[in-house]
């Protein structure tokens, strides 16, 4: 099977990460991304948020067992459901632009961390994949001197899309989403994602 080379967000999960993304601000989020493939094509079609991820500016991890299992069980009960075409495909996470990493290059605040591919290993031998697709939100907040109006503008750049939002008159986001496949070798490749309904307007 071709490898997958885009990712297609619906327009309900495009806003979802970017809600969850700033609703956490400063802290990171994480959770599950489930999705449909045609051909070299994967289109995503829900996007779960962990609610009891313990969240910190640096790092998120799984905060209460006891949930996460009441969630495996759920997730192995769907997944037994043959007929049902949507499945795990992967996670996604942010990176909030803080003390911590405003140091790093541009381009390690857009990438996995060793931490983060340990973290994806043990996911994917949980869940049985030999592949897996992350999405990487790097979220930034922005003040102003000037008085901005409000506004949202979405750029794509190379594989990445680029979301600016003015949300009140001296303050904004600068949201960056990347897309990554691994492989069971921990190989990472960086594939294109796209708002899938901007897509089709366009
Ligand atoms: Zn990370």
């Amino acid at each position: 099977m071709a490898i997958i080379s885009l990712i297609k967000l619906g327009e309900s999960h495009y806003y979802s990460l970017i809600r969850a993304a700033i609703e956490s601000w400063p802290r990171e989020v994480m959770g599950e991304i489930y999705g449909k493939r045609h051909s070299d094509t994967l289109r995503i079609t829900n996007v779960y948020e962990f609610v009891t991820a313990k969240r910190l500016p640096t790092s998120v991890s799984y905060g209460n067992d006891e949930a996460i299992k009441r969630l495996r069980r759920l997730d192995e009960v769907i997944r037994r459901n043959k007929y049902l075409k949507s499945k795990l495909v992967g996670g996604f996470h942010t990176h909030v632009i803080g003390r911590s990493n405003r140091d790093l290059l541009r381009k390690e605040q857009n990438s996995l961390s060793k931490d983060d591919l340990n973290f994806i290993k043990d996911e994917m031998n949980i869940a049985g994949l030999n592949e897996w697709i992350e999405i990487l939100v790097r979220i930034e907040r922005k003040t102003y001197s000037t008085i901005k109006r409000p506004s949202k503008t979405l750029t794509y750049s190379s594989k990445k899309m680029k979301i600016k939002i003015r949300d009140f008159p001296h303050q904004g986001y600068d949201i960056t989403f990347s897309a990554f496949h691994i492989d069971k070798n921990l190989k990472v490749k960086e594939i294109k994602i796209r708002n899938g309904e901007m897509l089709k307007s366009a």
